[in-house]
């Protein structure tokens, strides 16, 4: 519990849940924003809420469209109210199951179990038993995602909407393009807690579908909410707001960096090797020499106009 009535769930262990779900009590009900990876994950989160309070989900809020956060929605039944982005509107009604990042995870995920499998057909009797519960682990997730049946949002936000029922006032803000096209802060004024899904987290978030050159203008207009504790979408909570700081700095440097390499002629794969972030390694732990092929190759797609 994050405070009284509201719950930063991050999984519970024994299902692959892969992102954080924000639960919010009101009087009557209960609002959830995110609804995990798959289904199965989405029914062992209702689940677990039905351990902490005996009210009904009967909101979702979509942080933003991946897989991740919005493929459990469908185990909470037809009835609930599904809200988002018109962004995320957009991209969940229109072929979800073909959005290239979802691909790609797929790919992943299959390729994980597949691993472990052949780990566990040569692995000793010491081995053995955690490779099993590895194994039966990904072989739930690649089943569940089969199953998946995308729920687009029936309400779609194009910049700022309030719920004021039961006793709560849930703010949904839209501050710009980030980590996807539609983005939503949803903010508890009461209680100054912003859950960011993965517009921001305490690191930087994957860029394959972002905007790296507006990132930091939007997570400017995060600051300018009033804020005690910031609930990612990955990854653990934190009050120290100077990450966001951090956070900005990087993808101001990256875009300026990846365009500065652009404009000299080296194609994506040769900028992604050799943009140098590494003054960012006291304050975010960055290292190694270059940065994310697939954020490189979003820059590029984005300033020759072949995506948007
Ligand atoms: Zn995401």
């Amino acid at each position: 519990m994050v405070a009284d009535g509201v719950w930063f769930a991050v999984g519970n262990g024994t299902l692959y849940t892969m992102s954080n779900t924000l639960v919010i009590e009101r009087d009557e009900d209960v609002v959830i924003v995110d609804s995990h990876v798959t289904p199965a994950a989405g029914a062992a989160l209702r689940e677990s809420i039905a351990v902490v309070t005996d009210k009904p989900v009967t909101t979702v809020i979509n942080s933003h469209f991946h897989y991740d956060h919005a493929f459990g929605t469908q185990a909470f039944g037809d009835d609930v109210q599904v809200i988002g982005h018109e962004y995320t509107r957009a991209r969940l009604a229109i072929d979800p199951l073909d959005d290239p990042t979802y691909l790609r995870s797929l790919d992943r995920f299959d390729n994980t179990l597949a691993e472990v499998e052949a780990r566990l057909a040569s692995a000793d009797d010491d081995e053995r038993e955690g490779l099993e519960i590895e194994a039966s682990f990904w072989r739930a997730h690649v089943e569940s995602q089969g199953e998946t049946d995308p729920v687009a949002p029936d309400v779609a936000v194009s910049e700022r909407l309030t719920l004021y029922r039961g006793g709560r006032e849930i703010q949904l803000h839209w501050l710009g393009r980030a980590h996807t096209g539609g983005d939503l802060a949803v903010y508890l004024p009461g209680e100054k807690i912003v859950f960011t899904g993965d517009m921001m987290l305490g690191r930087p978030s994957y860029m394959g579908d972002g905007y790296v050159g507006e990132w930091a203008a939007t997570l400017a207009n995060l600051k300018q909410l009033d804020i005690e504790l910031v609930l990612p979408g990955h990854g653990e909570g934190f009050s120290d707001l100077r990450i966001i700081d951090y956070v900005q700095a990087y993808y101001n440097d990256l875009h300026a960096g990846v365009m500065r390499l652009k404009g000299q002629g080296f194609s994506a794969e040769e900028a992604a090797a050799r943009v140098d972030l590494r003054h960012h390694e006291d304050s975010l732990g960055v290292s190694e020499l270059g940065a994310d092929l697939l954020a490189v190759r979003r820059i590029y797609d984005l300033a020759d106009g072949v995506a948007e």
